[in-house]
């Protein structure tokens, strides 16, 4: 039985002055509650007062994020503001707001064009709005943030409100959104004798919570190419296989690399096989359980942790991994950044309960294995608190 996934969410717009919009918006799901506001000028769409709220959330981080709106201030949310959005509050801040920030903008440039036409009519037009805005569109995309100018007491406040239920699996927008979140660490039954979730209900709990994507880690276990197209149609959901691979200097997510280890290797012979093949290899979780005690009690220091031999002949680091304490990940995350390799982040979810605590956010949609090994390769990606 699969529990019923609801999302609203609510943009109202007003006008508080012939000059300036204000914008109130909401997001509300059965994880998330956050709510959004901030004003625009109506002349070049700039906006600015930028605030936010949270009503629920999940991580520590989550309230940590509200610094970060601050780095709209400014913006002009013309058309093409979705990148910007999702590239600035999307990576720094959390991709709800940046979901929300973008929602919001477009409400802006409808209520733009009401103004625009209500102002028509004021001077004399007599054209229908569906008339209006197809006339008006080639002028708007030549400068689509023409003046504005709107007289309060005349013109009735518009409001653009755009509640959008959305049941289940994946939001509609979610394919517009430049970031392609995949959980890229998935223990799954019985590939993996510790899991106790199968691929079919691990699939439905990612499009419940709205993952793009699913990365399979069994440990030294080898899906076969058609087993996975196979899912992949009939979820219509996008699948991936990588390997988690047992090595003398601790556990290796590999990419783009098909053979079928079985037993401990020698990470150097890994890394061998895999540069053959084109490969990728991420350590995973490369401190679990090596400060839950503290640093201080083994003498771990970050200088020590970034010399361990693992991280020459790994091409990148887990650094945010759902199995291990908080301490852990900052080191690998402080190691990553000292040794400027790239970083993941993943579940390492055993059974549905934690599938997408953690994921890696990818900057486009990724269609085939061969895309996610190109983009693991161009760096361009980063760990995310998903769920
Ligand atoms: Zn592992
Ligand atoms: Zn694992």
């Amino acid at each position: 039985m699969i529990s019923e996934f609801n999302r609203n969410k609510i943009i109202n717009v007003s006008c508080l002055d012939a000059e300036t919009l204000a914008v109130h918006g909401i997001l509300d799901d059965s994880i998330y509650s956050l709510e959004l506001d901030f004003k625009v000028r109506i002349e070049g769409l700039q906006c600015f007062a930028v605030e936010g709220r949270w009503r629920r959330w999940t991580t520590p981080q989550c309230p940590e994020a509200l610094k970060f709106l601050a780095q709209a201030e400014g913006f002009c949310l013309d058309k093409g503001i979705e990148d910007k959005i999702h590239k600035t509050i999307g990576r720094t801040a959390c991709r709800h707001f940046a979901n929300l920030f973008n929602e919001s903008a477009y409400a802006v440039r409808e209520t733009v064009k009401l103004l625009r036409w209500q102002q028509f009519q004021g001077g004399g037009g007599e054209l229908s709005l569906r008339d209006f805005l197809a006339q008006d569109k080639g002028q708007r995309d030549a400068d689509p943030v023409a003046a504005v100018a709107v007289t309060p007491a005349e013109t009735p406040a518009p409001a653009a409100a755009r509640p959008r239920p959305e049941s289940s699996s994946r939001s509609p927008e979610s394919n517009s959104e430049s970031s392609f979140v995949i959980d890229l660490h998935v223990h799954t039954a019985p590939a993996s004798p510790c899991a106790s979730d199968s691929l079919e209900t691990m699939i439905e709990e990612a499009k419940r919570i709205g993952l793009d994507g699913l990365c399979l880690t069994d440990h030294n276990y080898l899906w076969s190419a058609d087993e996975i197209r196979k899912l992949r149609d009939q979820y219509e959901f996008p699948l991936f296989r990588a390997n988690e691979i047992v090595t003398e200097q601790g556990d290796m997510l590999v990419f783009g690399f098909y053979e079928d280890v079985q037993g401990i290797i020698k990470l150097e012979e890994l890394k061998n096989r895999v540069a053959a093949a084109g490969g990728f290899i991420v350590a995973a979780h490369p401190f679990r359980g090596f400060l839950t005690f503290g640093a201080d009690d083994i003498g771990l220091t970050r200088e020590k942790a970034r010399a361990r031999e693992m991280f020459r002949r790994v091409d990148g680091i887990e650094t945010l991994n759902g199995k291990v304490t908080a301490t852990e990940n900052d080191l690998a995350r402080n190691v990553a950044a000292d040794l400027s390799l790239p970083a993941t982040g993943g579940s390492d979810a055993h059974d549905k309960s934690t599938l997408g605590c953690y994921a890696t956010a990818f900057t486009r949609p990724l269609k085939s294995e061969t895309e996610l090994l190109a983009a693991l390769k161009s760096g361009e990606y980063k760990p995310v608190a998903f769920r």
